[in-house]
């Protein structure tokens, strides 16, 4: 079988690349599936490994058959096996994203201690999206994982293809200070429109973040996020799906950002610097 291998840059059929993408998938398909387990039972206080998963609707502790991770959503045809009632599709969808970010690392990023890191933060991503979705906040605990994450990342090596342009410690210490410009517009929102323009999770997703990817690619990030953020709300406000004072959960649209950053805010920020050099 021909299979990507980041290390030529070609397709090979190599038994090692091979078992890679199978382990990736693998391990990746059941890390996603409990963290479908973890973006319902963090926000509640509840414990993370008891009881076993069960049924959202009747309760039924779930077979280890019916709970193969994304095979059992579509053998039990997307409904449970005691009450029938519909499965949710987010959650196959939670389990199919993380073995693909993970497979997307090491497709970008090679096998390296980088990209091991980086997998760990994708995989942080997704629980951070999807709790800022459900509950509109951003648990500490996880952006507190994302900056130890951070702190260790400053002593990893980065591959090459992670920043085309020298990005040196103070970069990465300097993104920090773009937190730094969000508080100060979240106090202004606060004090003269009584309004929270931008929410403290956020905020300090910001700053663990642009410790980890430093100030270039984390401004460029927050831009594709922004965009995002209008393309999508704009006509759901106006398809009046959503209320005009309702917020927006701005963590999905960071999240997405940071990705689109991570992977290729390399290349634009280097195709940029041409343009003006
Ligand atoms: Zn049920």
């Amino acid at each position: 079988m021909l299979l990507y291998d980041p290390a030529m840059g070609v397709l090979v059929n190599n038994p090692d690349v091979i078992i890679t993408y199978i382990l990736i998938w693998v391990v990746g398909l059941a890390v996603g599936s409990f963290l479908n387990v973890v973006i319902y039972r963090l926000p509640r206080g509840e414990s993370i490994n008891r009881p076993r998963s069960h049924c959202p609707h009747c309760k039924t502790p779930l077979h280890w058959y019916d709970n193969i991770p994304v095979i059992s959503y579509v053998f039990l045809m997307g409904k449970c096996r005691q009450c029938h009632e519909r499965i949710a599709v987010r959650y196959p969808i939670v389990e199919l994203t993380n073995p693909i970010l993970w497979m997307i690392n090491y497709m970008l990023f090679g096998w390296s201690w980088y990209t091991l890191l980086i997998s760990v933060v994708t995989t942080i991503f997704i629980i951070i999206a999807w709790i800022d979705i459900d509950e509109m906040l951003i648990p500490d605990c996880l952006n507190l994982i994302l900056l130890v994450l951070s702190i260790i990342a400053i002593f990893v090596t980065v591959p090459e293809r992670a920043h085309d342009f020298a990005v040196s410690k103070w970069d990465h210490l300097f993104g920090l200070s773009i937190a730094v410009v969000f508080l100060t517009i979240r106090m202004i929102g606060l004090r003269f429109s009584k309004t929270e323009i931008i929410g403290c999770g956020d905020i300090k997703l910001i700053a663990v973040i642009g410790l980890l990817l430093g100030w270039q690619l984390t401004l460029l990030g927050i831009m594709f996020a922004s965009f995002l953020a209008v393309l999508v709300e704009l006509p759901l406000r106006f398809l009046k799906r959503k209320a005009k004072e309702d917020s927006l959960p701005f963590g999905p649209y960071l999240i997405f950002g940071f990705l689109l950053s991570l992977y290729y805010g390399s290349q634009i920020v280097h195709w940029y610097l041409s343009l003006i050099a």
